[in-house]
């Protein structure tokens, strides 16, 4: 039986959570610190300060490592009022890769790595960049493909060469976690590792931002080649050859906290909407009263409410330890396609306005495209899906018993 109920204590970091949105965060939208590359750090270093002065950063990091150590339930609401702003997960420091980055870290980092790369991160004093996808045929949809390689040095440490693309927030990240295949001395193929390291290391060089069609990260998305970049054993993040599992991990949860930051931005995009349709008159009613608009927001409320049930029976398994691989894969692609419709109906009731930049809908309607494509395009997690449906005698359900 999955518990709904709140306690009084969360209730009031929601409400908290939802003011500083409102009053302090969304005002700053048109700050002209943004270009197409994403908001400056010296906007986000402000506005995280502020977020620490109301006591709401880093909802998902624990406590000990100065986050508000909630679970799953609880990041839910926080990270929904977090996205009702394109800049607030950025000012609450719940953004992608650096929540992703955090949570992999705490599992599985050292001691001495928490102590030099996590404790900054949930501090927001420092970002972080997270290096897997390649160009050219190299890994994507399918990780198995990975080419940049890790061969060992005389020193016991590797040598890393590969080019890495899409990489979100690097120009300006402190330290990157890289995923190469790592060889033996013989050469022999000994799976996929991760390595964290600082950004300051010779042979890792930008080599140039792309042009997309969001701009909510700081530094966009980054090319990265690595040409004999030298890491020490110590550097490595958990064991030799674990990478994938690794990314697996840190992806299960970093799905549901797309779904959740994406669910707020939606909202937004619904309430404005809802306003337009209440004042706007045309053929003699307001536009509301029109079936073809009153329609539309019923579906967009339809869509929003089982995203957020979605959501939250997800987080409710999280919470309860339980592996919930499937149902964070069907999340995932049902808040990516649900909320991407609440954004594009919102658009279509703004009529010429909501391609303008006078409301934040254009914005969101920019940014939401690459949730259908990244951490797993829709088709591949439907293809795992089905997968999982034919291969399981008796069909999936049985398979989860
Ligand atoms: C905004 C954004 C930010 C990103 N940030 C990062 C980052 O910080 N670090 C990082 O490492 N990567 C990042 N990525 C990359 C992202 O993880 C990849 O784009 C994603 O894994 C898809 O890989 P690909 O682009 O190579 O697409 P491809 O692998 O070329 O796939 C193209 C399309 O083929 C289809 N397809 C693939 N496999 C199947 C299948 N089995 N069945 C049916 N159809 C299929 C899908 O429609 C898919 O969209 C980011 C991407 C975006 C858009």
């Amino acid at each position: 039986m999955i518990d709904f109920s709140l306690d009084p204590q969360m209730e009031e970091l929601r409400t908290r959570a939802r003011e500083f949105v409102r009053d302090i965060v969304v005002p700053r939208e048109h700050d002209p610190r943004q270009d197409r590359h994403g908001p400056s750090d010296e906007l986000r270093l402000e506005l995280v300060a502020q977020a620490r002065s109301a006591g709401l950063l880093s909802a998902h990091a624990p406590v000990e490592w100065g986050g508000l150590g909630l679970d799953h339930r609880g990041r839910a609401l926080l990270l929904e009022e977090a996205g009702y702003s394109p800049i607030g997960p950025l000012a609450l420091n719940v953004q992608a890769p650096d929540e992703g980055n955090t949570n992999l870290l705490e599992k599985v980092a050292t001691p001495e790595q928490k102590e030099r790369f996590l404790r900054p991160l949930v501090s927001g004093e420092q970002r972080s960049a997270f290096c897997m996808t390649e160009p050219d045929g190299g890994a994507g949809s399918d990780p198995r493909l990975l080419r940049t390689t890790a061969t060992p040095d005389s020193r016991g440490g590797y040598v890393l060469n590969g080019r890495k693309w899409l990489i979100t927030g690097f120009p300006g990240a402190r330290f990157v976690i890289v995923m190469a295949r790592t060889l033996d001395d013989t050469g022999r193929d000994l799976g996929a590792s991760m390595f964290l390291f600082d950004t300051e290391r010779a042979g890792m060089t930008m080599v140039g931002q792309l042009n997309t069609m969001d701009n909510n990260s700081p530094g966009g998305h980054a090319i990265v080649d690595f040409e004999d970049v030298r890491v020490g054993a110590d550097e490595v993040l958990g064991e030799v050859g674990r990478g994938f599992r690794y990314a697996q991990l840190r992806l299960g949860p970093a799905r549901m906290t797309h779904c959740m930051r994406w669910l707020g931005a939606a909202r937004r995009c619904h309430d404005i909407a809802v306003d337009y349709a209440r004042e706007r008159h045309a053929f003699g009613k307001r536009l509301g009263d029109h079936e073809g608009v009153g329609f539309m927001l019923a579906d967009n409320e339809m869509d929003l409410h089982s995203s957020r049930l979605l959501i939250w029976q997800a987080c409710w398994l999280l919470d309860q330890g339980a592996r919930a691989r499937e149902e964070t894969s069907m999340a995932k692609v049902y808040c990516s396609e649900a909320l991407s419709r609440v954004v594009d109906r919102s658009v279509q009731i703004l009529g010429g306005r909501g391609i303008t930049d006078h409301t934040v809908v254009e914005r969101i309607y920019r940014d939401i495209r690459s949730f259908r494509i990244y951490d797993g395009p829709s088709e591949v997690h439907r293809w795992a899906l089905a997968r999982s449906i034919v291969d399981e005698p008796g069909g999936r359900e049985a398979g989860m018993k």
